[in-house]
């Protein structure tokens, strides 16, 4: 029989990666990039050249000014995000490349054009940092055109009433000074869980889903039910369910301000809830919102700016503070993980074609072994003088066993624990016998899903594979989980996936002995923990092991827990 042809049924429910969990109902606004002009143009005569260069410099005075003056009228990290934007308008490599190119003859839009893909392709080359700054370069490039043009500079129109913002991706400068009271959510097509958008949605606490591909159809207006645990987007609700949604969201929230630790689940199980720091300031965050101890010490970012080794006297000074925010409770530091996405100028490879998988971690060690011993002399001094009896101290990026045994022999000689990371997949492959050699270990649940998954971690157009939710990463902490519960080994988590506080349940329930989150998500984290009982943790545990897909093991999660 042959088949009817069907008109495909508008699509009322659209899903992306959900990044900060809240319900919200509003119409939509619409923010976009410009329309990228014609590369293409004939040649400017001679005696236009200056002229021409003068007006580019000009407009890129202009828009740094503008951006400066928006910093300056802020605080905190809007003022840092456009305090970049704006040292990229006025960053002087940049002007002269465009600048050379006007007086060759390249009219100032094309120029500009040119110029910044040359440095976007270099900063993308470069990796790390360097390749996140790629989205304020074209945004300062549309913003300069958009001057030569004689046109408004582009961003995020003022509405008049509470609306949802979607955006193919938004940039730092947008996103900066954004009125949490006007925008209830944000909703792109591109970003990662990673990207600025993500970061300032996390800070303004607005509900957010990324990297939702098929948005473009649903029209500015459009009153839309954003679901940011989800990572739901639905046109098909009425008014009366979205209210009865966001009126649950609000006792949600409610839940989580309440919230003041010991961390516990409902049927009283009580659950280790660390904190991921940087530094004393952080450490004491962690403090005042429940954390009973740390549960990674990043160390490397203390030394992100430093050109050279600082000495163990310097490095006892930067890990003190640690110790007097949590002078009786665990402090699990990790050593140098630089590299990659965390270059240290004195400790990594500058010429690394491929840096995620190159010298980093541990493995910076075999180039200059001082390193290592030098940051562990500084831990065990400090810990012995402050008379901390629950310092542990893990290394980052273990892939063999003689690594493993090198690192425990040199931490157990200074008489304090010793671990490694669950990075790279090779360690969960054999973590039996990883277990027999270590104290401890920590899942850095970014790391193994980059590498499980092979997508880097930083790539806005890989976001679904870097989702924690992902099976393939969840069977690994699952099957490292068991292996500790095999052998007495304690199993930590401190990658992102333990600040998903649904997520953070399951893994509970898979067995890991502790949490470790940033400040900011530790209360969620608590509250959510606080809500199920061990069994019903362990059985989401058994469904997401069926799970086929990162949509597929929230829902099966969200069943179990009824919610
Ligand atoms: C991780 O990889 O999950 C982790 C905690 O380490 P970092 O994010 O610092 O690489
Ligand atoms: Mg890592």
């Amino acid at each position: 029989m042959a088949k009817v042809a069907q008109e495909k049924p508008e699509q009322t429910v659209l899903y992306g990666t959900p990044v900060v969990d809240g319900i919200a109902y509003a119409p939509v606004v619409w923010t976009r990039r410009p329309p990228i002009p014609d590369l293409t143009s004939p040649d400017l005569p001679e005696e236009r050249r200056g002229e021409e260069a003068k007006k580019f410099t000009q407009a890129a005075d202009e828009v740094t000014a503008k951006l400066q003056e928006r910093a300056d009228s802020t605080t905190g990290h809007a003022a840092a995000l456009l305090s970049v934007t704006a040292s990229i308008a006025s960053d002087p490599a940049w002007r002269k490349e465009v600048t050379r190119m006007i007086r060759r003859g390249t009219p100032a839009v094309q120029a500009t054009m040119h110029a910044t893909d040359r440095f976007v392709t270099k900063f993308e080359k470069a990796g790390g940092i360097l390749a996140e700054r790629t989205t304020d370069l074209r945004d300062v490039r549309d913003r300069v055109i958009a001057k030569l043009l004689g046109r408004e500079e582009p961003g995020i129109p003022t509405p008049s009433e509470r609306v949802v913002l979607f955006a193919d991706e938004l940039t730092p400068a947008d996103t900066a000074d954004l009125d949490p009271t006007l925008f209830v959510a944000i909703v792109t097509q591109l970003g990662g869980p990673t990207s600025h958008t993500s970061i300032i949605a996390r800070q303004l606490g607005l509900p957010c889903i990324v990297a939702a591909r098929d948005i473009s159809n649903i029209h500015e207006g459009t009153y839309v039910l954003v679901d940011g645990q989800r990572g739901t987007i639905r046109t098909d609700a009425t008014p009366e369910e979205a209210q009865r949604r966001v009126d649950a969201d609000r006792e949600r929230v409610e839940l989580i301000q309440k919230w003041a630790g010991p961390a516990q689940l409902a049927d009283g199980t009580p659950v280790e809830l660390l904190t991921n720091v940087r530094d004393g300031d952080t450490a004491r965050d962690g403090r005042s919102v429940g954390a009973q101890g740390v549960g990674l010490l990043r160390t490397e970012l203390c030394f992100l700016g430093a050109s050279a080794e600082p000495t163990v006297e310097q490095q006892r000074a930067l890990y003190q503070p640690a110790f007097d925010a949590f002078p009786h409770s665990k402090i699990v530091f990790r050593t140098l993980d630089a590299g990659s996405d965390k270059p240290v100028p004195y400790a990594t490879l500058t010429d690394e074609a491929n840096p995620a998988l190159g010298v980093r971690g541990l493995r910076t060690s075999g180039h200059n072994p001082g390193l290592l011993l030098h940051q562990l002399d500084a831990i065990a001094q400090c810990a012995h003088a402050a008379n901390h009896e629950d310092t542990w101290v893990m290394a980052p990026m273990i892939s063999t066993i003689p690594e493993a045994e090198w690192f425990t022999k040199l931490v157990h000689e200074r008489g304090l624990k010793a671990g490694i990371m669950v990075e790279v997949p090779s360690v969960a492959v054999l973590i039996d016998q990883f277990m027999e050699i270590v104290d401890f270990v920590s899942v850095g649940t970014n790391d193994l899903t980059q590498y499980v998954m092979a997508a880097d971690r930083l790539s806005a157009d890989l976001a679904e594979y870097s989702d924690p939710w992902q099976p393939a990463a969840l069977a690994l902490i699952s099957n490292v989980a068991r292996a500790g519960i095999r052998s007495g080994t304690p199993v930590g988590v401190c990658g992102e996936a333990a600040a998903d506080p649904l997520l953070s349940c399951v893994l509970v329930g898979m067995g890991v002995t502790s949490l470790s989150v940033a400040p900011p998500a530790l209360k969620a984290v608590g509250a959510q923990l606080s809500q199920f009982t061990l069994e019903q943790c362990q059985e989401a545990a058994r469904a997401v092991r069926a799970a086929r897909d990162q949509g597929d093991a929230r829902h099966r999660a969200r069943r179990i827990f009824e919610i």
